[in-house]
């Protein structure tokens, strides 16, 4: 599944460098100083501008994100087609739920972008 930890760990001695909770493909620095040893290590990240335009859409579109609006067009199917007042609230509650779960972790996403292309500019 998505949710699960990931360890990043510094080639060199083994210290942690990174901890994700998911497997998701993720933007961000993509090299990291070891803490301890000082050596220079992957993090598991990419920069914005390292990705094909196919691994863009892929930042967008992880498996949580994709869980999520199942979740909401199911949520829609149910409303629309229902006419039990109790079974539309619910579903009501679930387009709004699930549109804001997908809302908030875009946003998370695109500012991580930002701040990705700030990066590669920055060091051009
Ligand atoms: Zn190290």
């Amino acid at each position: 599944m998505f949710w699960r930890t990931i360890i990043i760990n510094c080639r060199e001695c083994g210290a942690r460098l990174r901890k994700y909770y998911s497997g998701s493909l993720r933007v961000g620095p993509e090299f990291a100083t070891c803490r301890k040893c000082g050596v220079v290590g992957r993090t598991g990240a990419f920069e914005w501008a390292n990705l094909s335009q196919w691994r863009r859409i892929e930042v967008f579109f992880t498996e949580d994100v994709v869980v999520l609006l199942a979740l909401l067009a199911y949520s829609v199917y149910v409303f629309v087609t229902t006419a039990n007042g109790d079974d539309r609230f619910i579903a009501k509650s679930g387009i709004v739920a699930t549109t804001g779960f997908v809302l908030l972790l875009w946003f998370g996403r695109v500012v991580e972008v930002l701040r990705s292309r700030r990066r590669t500019r920055e060091n051009q």
